[in-house]
């Protein structure tokens, strides 16, 4: 189950809300702390350069990453090393993805079934070794 993290623009709280992929966009999220519908979805920033080992590096080498290309699975399992390797708390649509691309889905089309995905990958500079979804 998705696990969405929303902030109150008027009391700044922070609060998670659980919401079906199928359901976002579609129900109104509001504050849960003081009701407000001023909310806005916060969504975690995949950050590799700021802490990120050499071997994790090494391991986002776009050589090997274009060799992923035509591999879901292993481009899932990577992302899934990156993440116990970073030990951070990453945004509820890198599960979907690694998910996902276990099932052999490709990235290109992960894009289009998750909504706001691309805000959430490719919005952050670090992001820019090929791993932009
Ligand atoms: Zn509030």
């Amino acid at each position: 189950m998705p696990d969405y993290e929303f902030r109150c623009l008027d009391c700044k709280k922070r609060f998670d809300v659980f919401i079906t992929y199928k359901d976002y966009g579609n129900v109104k999220i509001t504050c849960r702390y003081c009701g407000s519908p001023n909310v806005q979805r916060h969504i975690g920033r995949v950050r590799l350069s700021r802490s990120t080992p050499d071997r994790l590096q090494s391991l986002a080498d776009p050589a090997s990453l274009n060799a992923l290309d035509d591999d879901p699975k292993a481009l899932g399992s990577m992302m899934r090393q990156m993440r116990s390797e970073l030990g951070e708390d990453m945004p509820a649509e890198f599960d979907e993805v690694v998910d996902r691309l276990d099932h052999g889905q490709s990235p290109e089309q992960i894009d289009q079934e998750i909504p706001g995905l691309s805000d959430g990958f490719s919005g952050s500079e670090d992001m820019s070794t090929g791993l932009d979804f």
